[in-house]
């Protein structure tokens, strides 16, 4: 009964008073963003991904050239991860507090900051259909939100589309629990496809968190083996 109770709190608090900023608690004045909760100042420091990054997976490269010494030798579907921030300070303070703290309009935020990508074009937002990862059914049944879901929704209003076309299957271990192997193996008995929908020649998916890219890779094997054509991923951050 509390949980209820504190989780249509913060939503009716988020929708009534969005500008207090979850990272300092200050009053979040004019910003692009709005109603985030999310001050400009705090925004400034920001651990935003810059400089050159792995072809596959997104992350940073230090002294790597073109991939990063996971992907080096890798085979995958996707032609490049996108990912917005590091995982790590601020930012994954910021997106923790998303995840875990029901902060529903905190999507907002990182709807701006994903329509505002370099490879993200007004033509690459009208000519692909963004596919959200989906959450473990036992997450959405405890009363939590669908992150990505949301951040997807509210792409919207950047001239985005999206299609819910995955399914996390029931009692699918979580990924963080396993190692790397554990992970590739995890994935690709973790989702299913929604019956009864079209194909799609031009899809990108749309996760939070990227640690080894085990679940975008498996989302796309699967799309693309139902006929539709999956080109890339974008993520919050790369971990
Ligand atoms: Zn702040
Ligand atoms: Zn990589």
């Amino acid at each position: 009964m509390y949980s209820i109770f504190r989780k249509t709190n913060n939503r009716t608090l988020d929708a009534i008073f969005p500008q207090h900023c979850v990272l300092c608690g200050s009053i979040v004045g004019a910003v692009p963003w709005f109603p985030a909760p999310l001050c400009a100042s705090c925004e400034r420091i920001l651990e935003f991904i810059s400089g050159p990054r792995c072809k596959h997976c997104g992350r940073e490269l230090i002294s790597e050239n073109e991939f990063c010494m996971d992907c080096r030798n890798a085979q995958t579907l996707l032609a490049g991860i996108i990912p917005v921030f590091s995982f790590r300070g601020n930012a994954a303070s910021l997106i923790h507090k998303f995840k875990t703290g029901q902060r529903i309009s905190l999507a907002h935020y990182f709807a701006y900051r994903i329509s505002m990508l370099d490879e993200l074009t007004a033509d690459v937002a009208s000519s692909t259909c963004l596919v959200p990862v989906p959450p473990r059914p036992e997450k959405l049944r405890s009363g939590q939100l669908d992150q990505v879901g949301a951040i997807a929704e509210s792409l919207i209003k950047f001239g985005f589309h999206y299609e819910k076309m995955l399914l996390r299957l029931p009692g699918s271990s979580q990924q963080k629990m396993l190692d790397r192997a554990g992970r590739l193996k995890n994935a690709s008995q973790s989702y299913a496809l929604l019956s009864n929908k079209k194909t799609i020649a031009k899809i990108i998916l749309l996760d939070d968190v990227c640690t080894t890219g085990a679940t975008l890779e498996a989302c796309a094997k699967l799309l693309m083996e139902n006929g539709n054509k999956v080109v890339s991923a974008i993520v919050l951050a790369a971990d």
